[in-house]
């Protein structure tokens, strides 16, 4: 009788499943979910069982059995594994990559499934009485006594494991001799002493907001909840979520890499008793998986997470929430590059499920999906509370005279804030002291040798910095070229304006708040405490500031340069800074004090920006939608694009030419192929960079194309000289 044939995900480049014959021994039936330690090539590899087939194409003679079944109960549900495999389709992307990314760390290697909480070690009375030489003559254990006298809160496996290696039985001698104990930790608690509290009643479009989310719990349905800074929008997400517990459902919060701030956090601590699992990028691997097991186990009703946290596993489901959903962040960028906004749409479907997609700032991409009826479309209007919308101007600065990129009618409004008591935020996207440095003598920049791009000028550590490949050097103390001492910082950064301020306004505390400044861990909370105390009243920041946190003292915003996004080759770059600009305004003037926004621009017609500014951004965005209308652009055509880098030149575009080729030999009607063309950026890394774009009027036709294409590039010869990967839905055309 032909056994069962296992069917698994192998983290492997190839779009493909690899076949393996059950393990001699089983521990369960074998269920699509689990988990199996599999010989592959001269390794052992852990894979996820995807399907069981009764017949393999794969002789039988080169059939080999999986050694271990991992897991007895699947780790991921009917509903979860359709969603993975839609990803795999959809962003035609190796299911083994696909699979793994779904999976904390630890259980990519033969782990538990179920998570024990965190252990930590500490020292003892007694460790903390001993000599510091008493365990001279066993060295291992002296080394771990002194780690653990570093650390008074205690110090777990994950640290461990990087000090030292098989610590654990040593380990087990100090706590036998009563120096070290050991404490287990739940990786989340409910809170100890919990008084809820009473959730303010709704307005009209909140509670119509509330009830349509929780009309139907039992079926799929969109909603885009479209509602400026401060309307409330997060209380009408506490308050479904309220219904979803109550009936005893979990709910699924995802949130953009910055959005979860300690602010959102403690407002859902504050609300809910239930224990929290949280999913982002900060955590350690076993607090990872500690938060994913217990989603998982369905012991955390809320999951709060980024973007990956969209393939957590949920046993019983009722809501997922998008906030932020506009947000960029939630395209991943490298590997397996998928929209978890879009895997979470897809997700809720699978589960039968409403999922709300919330924003002030609609992406284009939601919003046509509103307007043609796919979602249900709420706004809500007011400002919840209080306080007044900001009033927006723009502030034509051609000829103005102009203070290290500040012109003077901004500084005279920042002087009449200050001086009633205000605080003033200026947004710059850009960070560093300036983006190039020039000889004034012969012309030389400071170009990245390994980019086309320009390194940037930071004068407090005196380098310069590639934002593109990280490159570093110290400030060359006179030009490379010609040797004169006369280099001269090139156009404004964040650093620069943080000095031009301390000098235009002496006395006045100054915070910047971007990625450099905030690297260090608690640099951020300590920058944000100065502003809420009011030593710091001049806040000077990037895109950083554009989320989450509010300034309620803040009463003028003052964005610097909004033609970045007017003159980008991206297509998405209008959409991009307006959103920006609104995101920003929204942190001012919220509570009792209304803000004032003012824009400084070369070019005050833009049509577009004076939508913006005299309407608001639904005008915009609908003006906006009517340009991508016209150019045929997405959300009314769909893009995929393939990208191909290498050190040697030609490699790239011979590649792409190929694939060019490869593609006008399958049925490609209504696709345009776009290139290749070298990137927008050529070289990034030292590597050169090349693009195929293919553009397509129906989805369908698109996916068509790409389920022939993809597996046939793994065959090019010309791939093999050249790292290459597919977009689906590319975010940039970078
Ligand atoms: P958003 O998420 O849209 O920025 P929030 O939900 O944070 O808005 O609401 C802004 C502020 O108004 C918060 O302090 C919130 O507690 C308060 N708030 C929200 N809804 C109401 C309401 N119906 N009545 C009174 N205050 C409210
Ligand atoms: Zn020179
Ligand atoms: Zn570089």
């Amino acid at each position: 009788m032909p056994g069962p044939i296992l069917r698994i995900a192998i983290p492997s480049p190839l779009r493909r499943l690899f076949d393996y014959l059950p393990p001699s021994r089983a521990a369960a039936a074998f269920v699509p979910g689990q988990r199996f330690l599999v010989p592959f090539g001269r390794s052992r590899q852990v894979g996820v069982l995807v399907a069981l087939a009764e017949h393999s194409e794969v002789p039988a003679e080169r059939l080999k059995p999986a050694l271990r079944q991992l897991d007895a109960e699947p780790l991921f549900d009917e509903a979860l594994l359709s969603l993975l495999r839609w990803a795999c389709d959809y962003y035609h992307h190796p299911p083994g990559e696909v699979f793994t990314a779904a999976l904390p760390v630890l259980l990519r290697q033969e782990r538990e499934a179920r998570a024990r909480g965190i252990e930590l070690w500490r020292l003892t009375a007694a460790g903390h009485a001993l000599e510091p030489d008493a365990l001279r003559r066993a060295p291992k254990q002296q080394h771990l006594f002194h780690l653990l006298g570093e650390y008074a809160e205690g110090v777990d496996a994950v640290r461990l494991d990087a000090d030292t290696q098989n610590w654990r039985p040593v380990m087990k001698r100090l706590v036998e001799k009563g120096w070290v104990e050991v404490e287990e930790r739940p990786c989340l608690a409910a809170p100890e002493q919990f008084a809820a509290e009473t959730p303010p009643p709704l307005n009209a479009a909140q509670q119509q907001a509330v009830a349509a989310i929780g009309e139907h719990l039992d079926g799929f349905h969109a909603l885009l909840l479209e509602g400026v800074t401060g309307s409330g929008k997060t209380e009408v997400y506490l308050q479904a979520i309220d219904k979803v517990l109550a009936a005893g459902r979990q709910v699924l919060v995802l949130v953009p890499e910055i959005g979860l701030t300690p602010q959102l956090l403690e407002r859902f601590r504050r609300r809910f008793p239930q224990p929290i699992a949280l999913l982002h990028s900060g955590l350690n691997d076993t607090e990872r998986h500690c938060a994913w097991a217990m989603a998982r186990e369905g012991l955390a009703p809320i999951v709060i997470g980024t973007r990956s946290a969209v393939f957590t596993p949920l046993p019983n489901p009722g809501l997922i929430i998008v906030d932020e959903e506009h947000d960029p962040s939630f395209k991943q960028q490298d590997g397996f590059r998928y929209s978890g906004r879009d895997a979470a749409v897809v997700r809720a479907q699978r589960h039968g499920i409403p999922i709300v997609l919330g924003t002030a700032t609609p992406s284009l991409e939601s919003l046509h999906n509103a307007l043609q009826g796919r979602y249900a479309h709420l706004s809500l209007p007011e400002r919840a509370g209080m306080a007044v919308h900001p009033s927006i101007h723009l502030l034509d600065v051609r000829r103005q005279p102009m203070e290290e990129g500040i012109a003077e009618p901004l500084q005279k409004g920042m002087r009449k804030h200050l001086d009633a008591g205000g605080q003033v935020l200026l947004f710059l996207n850009r960070r560093g002291y300036a983006p190039t440095l020039l000889c004034h003598d012969c012309g030389w920049v400071s170009h990245c040798q390994r980019c086309d791009a320009h390194m940037t000028y930071y004068a407090r550590s005196g380098q310069i910095r590639c934002h593109h490949c990280g490159a570093e050097r110290p400030v060359p103390p006179q030009c490379p070229d010609c040797g004169s001492l006369d280099l001269r910082p090139v156009g404004q950064g964040t650093e620069r304006i943080e000095q031009a301020l301390k000098r235009l306004f002496p006395g006045i505390g100054v915070v910047r708040i971007d990625r450099d400044s905030t690297r260090r861990k608690g640099a951020m909370d300590a920058l944000l405490a100065e502003v809420h105390s009011g030593e710091g009243r001049i806040l000077i920041g990037t895109q950083m500031l554009a989320k989450g946190h509010h300034f309620p003292n803040v009463t003028l915003v003052g964005i610097l340069d909004a033609d970045q996004g007017l003159f980008s080759v991206d297509f998405r770059a209008g959409e991009r800074m307006a959103q920006l600009i609104v995101q920003v305004a929204g942190r001012a003037g919220r509570a009792d004090k209304p803000g004032t926004v003012v824009i400084q621009t070369h070019v005050p017609d833009h049509p577009l920006l004076r939508l913006l500014v005299e309407q608001d951004y639904a005008h915009f965005a609908r003006a906006a939608l009517k340009e991508r209308e016209e150019a045929q652009l997405p959300p009314y055509s769909h893009l995929a694009l393939l990208r191909a880098e290498a050190v040697d030149k030609l490699a790239p575009l011979a590649f792409l030419e190929e694939a060019r080729q490869e593609a006008e030999g399958l049925p490609h009607e209504g696709i345009w192929l776009l290139g290749p063309v070298p990137a927008p950026m050529e070289r990034r890394a030292g590597r050169n960079r090349a693009q195929l774009l293919l553009q397509a009027e129906s989805r369908q036709a698109l996916h068509r194309l790409l389920n022939q294409w993809a597996p046939a590039l793994e065959g090019l010869k010309s791939g093999r000289k050249a790292r290459w990967s597919l977009d689906v839905d590319p975010g940039e055309l970078f």
